[in-house]
């Protein structure tokens, strides 16, 4: 982690995917607040070793990964999307 700023949009650390039962059974999105629309997906790492895994909202598109060699971090996406104005 690299501490320090204090930004105040697209944090890069916090979960995109929250549970919203006690049991965790069900996930929302917290960028576009879909339920259940969750695409995982996990693979050998390129690494060589461990795993890496992928969480996608299918709504908005915001991911989540992992991988052994640079750890957990998310990418949320611009909800409601930008259509006229866009930014790359
Ligand atoms: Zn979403």
């Amino acid at each position: 982690m690299t501490g320090g700023h204090s930004g105040s949009s697209a944090h890069d650390d916090e979960p995109i995917f929250i549970p919203v039962e006690p049991d965790g059974a069900s996930q929302r999105c917290r960028v576009c607040g879909a339920v259940d629309e969750v695409t995982r997906d996990e693979m050998p790492s390129m690494a060589g070793y461990g795993t890496d895994t992928y969480a996608q909202c299918t709504r908005c598109g915001s991911v989540e990964l992992s991988d052994p060699i640079f750890g957990w971090r998310a990418k949320p996406a611009t909800w409601p999307p930008t259509t006229d104005h866009e930014q790359s």
